[in-house]
């Protein structure tokens, strides 16, 4: 059987390693494992704009291949293994690492290994890490440590970590801050984002500040970073040993790049705040009944943005960027659980009519 010529069709986006080429770590000689990831959606909410005076998008990054944003840095950290010649892969991951890093092995044909809270992990994300094919642990512990047991397992044995610890994982998620401005012709005036193990405000930062230097963009944004009220030990100040929240992609009580955070909010002039469950229950179903279905972590951006237009804290007039990290396919237990049951009906045109006030 003979193999079609390569190359995408002309106007097919081409993943973040190519669209970004010059401004990621790669070489000629990396080979690109990549599922088209990025290119993700930035959408303009009117509703959300008239509520807080200000021009405010969401910028969908459930819409990846994987359905988060992991993908954006995965494609990066597993073209990175291939070339170094790697045969395995390892993360720790509350569902979405772990779904992103079991799809990306297993189109560079690597060995993929995920340690995961026992019986904390939704079905779908559950469903998207073994339908690859990869290895699932269950650690008798939380994500802390999890992660604490996949470092370990990284350093002694020939085994790539694929974290956001894994620097590359970080350059690929920056491009996600060039989409924003690049969308937008400017950078947003704030940019909020959910905040788990903080890798994801950590490569925002990076991106707006390369941006920046090479005066792409004249100012960058305030970054405002947040955590759940259960699981916030960054404004606690203190690791928080059992962390809880219905969010659990951050659901996290010892964050990795918890210094790079604080100073991407302090450098930029924002902060870290955080939310309650309530808060980011509420987002989550306006976010719905404007047709963005994402997960419950991912309604913390909007939740935040709200809390601070309460606050007094977001003047009007500015734009603004709300980053929805996951799409909530994955995770559907508090869709299911806010909304009423189907109603049974026979198969009659008329009586479905009259069901449905017709
Ligand atoms: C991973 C993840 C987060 C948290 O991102 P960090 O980089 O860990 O701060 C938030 N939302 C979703 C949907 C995620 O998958």
């Amino acid at each position: 059987m003979s193999v079609p010529p390569r190359g995408a069709a002309p106007h097919q986006w081409r993943g973040v390693v190519e669209e970004y080429r010059e401004r990621l770590p790669v070489s000629d000689a990396t080979p690109v494992i990549s599922l088209g990831e990025g290119g993700t959606p930035l959408v303009r909410s009117d509703p959300l704009s008239v509520e807080t005076g200000c021009d405010v998008w969401l910028k969908y990054d459930g819409a990846n291949p994987t359905g988060s944003f992991k993908d954006r840095g995965m494609t990066l950290a597993i073209s990175k293994a291939v070339e170094e010649r790697a045969k395995a892969v390892v993360c720790a991951s509350t569902g979405n690492t772990s779904a992103s890093a079991a799809a990306y092995a297993a189109r560079a044909g690597l060995t993929c290994a995920v340690l995961v809270p026992k019986g904390k992990v939704a079905l779908g994300k559950m469903a998207a890490t073994l339908v690859h094919g990869a290895r699932m642990l269950e650690v008798d512990g939380n994500f802390d440590a999890s992660l604490n047991v996949a470092r370990d397992l990284a350093d002694r044995f020939r085994v790539t970590l694929v974290n956001s610890v894994n620097p590359f994982r970080l350059e690929g998620q920056k491009t996600a801050a060039f989409e924003i401005c690049d969308a937008l012709g400017r950078a947003p005036d704030i940019h909020c984002v959910p905040v788990g193990n903080a890798g994801n405000i950590s490569s925002h930062w990076m991106g707006y500040s390369e941006y920046l230097i090479d005066s792409v963009i004249p100012e960058p944004p305030q970054l405002f970073g947040f955590q759940a009220a259960g699981a916030a030990p960054i404004v606690k100040g203190e690791p928080i040993a059992d962390p809880q929240t219905i969010a659990t992609a951050i659901r996290i009580g010892n964050p990795a790049s918890w210094e790079k955070a604080v100073a991407a909010a302090s450098a930029s002039e924002g902060a870290i705040g955080s939310v309650t469950d309530r808060q980011i229950l509420a987002a989550y179903r306006r976010l719905a009944r404007e047709g963005l279905f994402v997960e419950p972590a991912s309604a913390a951006s909007v939740a935040g943005m709200l809390q601070l237009h309460a606050d007094g804290r977001l003047p009007a007039g500015r734009t603004v960027v709300c980053v929805l990290t996951g799409h909530g396919l994955k995770d559907t237990e508090w869709a299911i659980a806010g909304a009423a049951p189907p109603v049974t009906v026979p198969a009659d045109a008329d009586t479905v009519a009259a069901e449905l006030g017709l």
